[in-house]
């Protein structure tokens, strides 16, 4: 069995997200766009809402990770591809993950967005570098119920694993 060529249908979905992104700054939005595609066919599209909906993580990718559960009736999008106008920042790279998309691919990457005014670069530096140096500090305090939530979760008998 040989590989297939994926190579157009990438480019075609890229331009799809692209032009997603560059309408929605027509629309008031920030210029980010992406899409969720499933055998081929295009199952939703997302994007940047943070503005409009008062929502920092109304991101494009977040927005149609969102949109494609609703569609497909799942938490799970793995048999899907996430094809996003920029390079995913580490919230729509995570929210990716947590989809469990078979892949993700971008057009535009995290210099080109920095170079516009957006963050993406400098969290992903942030994540190279030692907590204690961040100018937002994440403490950990591991007070007595810490692990309750865990333990209720282990215990209870009907749970949907995620
Ligand atoms: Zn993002």
């Amino acid at each position: 069995m040989t590989e297939p060529d994926v190579t157009h249908d990438d480019d075609r979905w890229l331009a799809r997200a692209v032009a997603l992104a560059v309408r929605n700054v027509a629309d008031g939005g920030g210029p980010f766009g992406a899409v969720v595609v499933r055998d081929g066919a295009e199952v939703a599209t997302g994007v940047n809402r943070v503005t409009r909906d008062l929502d920092p993580t109304a991101h494009a990718e977040v927005m149609a990770i969102r949109a494609a559960c609703r569609v497909l009736g799942t938490h799970s999008l793995a048999g899907t591809v996430l094809y996003s106008s920029c390079e995913p920042c580490p919230l729509c790279l995570t929210a990716g993950l947590w989809a469990r998309v078979d892949r993700i691919v971008f057009a535009a990457d995290r210099h080109d967005a920095a170079a516009a005014g957006f963050d993406d670069r400098a969290f992903y530096g942030l994540l190279e570098q030692d907590r204690d140096t961040w100018p937002n500090p994440v403490i950990a305090r591991r007070i007595a119920v810490a692990g309750d939530p865990f333990t209720a979760w282990k215990a209870a008998e009907e749970r949907t694993p995620y």
